[in-house]
């Protein structure tokens, strides 16, 4: 019985990305040996973000509603939309004073790993600057500097650039290979700043 349990937590957290049955099972044996409170409140945690947050249905930001806050505000700049790979990643972005719109793709191109265009927020990014109504003048690529973010702005480059808008990537300073979440706010700016077309 108690083997059932403990096979079913191990099974359950094999859902979640990068996690292992060898991780699966560490984690469940820490979670055995965690105070009852401690546990409890992961569980919550879970619970009310799946009843409280959501994914906005225009950049795929965090959202509390239908759509997220900078998608509501309508003092932002809508001709630019700045692509990230993760709602994570906008937050340094906004310290850097940028006040146009978002898009979030929701992971990078890995073909290997069968992320495919599919299975990215890539098609909705392209009906967002095809539709005339939001009047997009600018798309600034800010996907992270290692291989998959190259891939993936090259990806999307190649699908707008005919559209005829400007498309463009944001500079390097920021470290190649990295995470453009571990970016500080100044060189995150200078890279905003020295984007180039694509
Ligand atoms: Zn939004």
């Amino acid at each position: 019985m108690s083997q059932g349990i403990v096979e079913n937590l191990i099974n359950e957290l094999m859902r979640l990305p990068g996690i292992g049955r060898k991780t699966a099972q560490r984690l469940c044996f820490f979670i055995l040996s965690m105070p009852e409170e401690d546990a409890r409140d992961i569980a919550k945690a879970i619970i009310e973000l799946k009843e409280k947050a959501r994914f906005c249905q225009v950049c795929f930001n965090i959202a509390e509603d239908d759509e997220c806050e900078i998608c509501r505000d309508k003092k932002r700049d809508s001709k630019k939309i700045c692509v990230v790979e993760e709602p994570s990643n906008l937050a340094v972005i906004e310290r850097t004073g940028y006040r146009g719109l978002y898009h979030v793709l929701l992971g990078a191109l890995s073909p290997l790993d069968g992320i495919t265009p599919e299975r990215l927020k890539i098609g909705e990014l392209i009906e967002r600057v095809k539709d005339n109504n939001n009047n997009v003048e600018e798309v600034i690529i800010a996907t992270n500097p290692n291989t998959k973010g190259e891939v993936t702005a090259r990806y999307i480059g190649g699908i707008l650039k005919p559209l005829g808008l400007r498309v463009t990537r944001i500079a390097y300073g920021l470290p190649i290979g990295g995470d453009i979440e571990f970016a500080d706010e100044v060189t995150m700016a200078k890279a905003m700043e020295g984007r180039r077309e694509l």
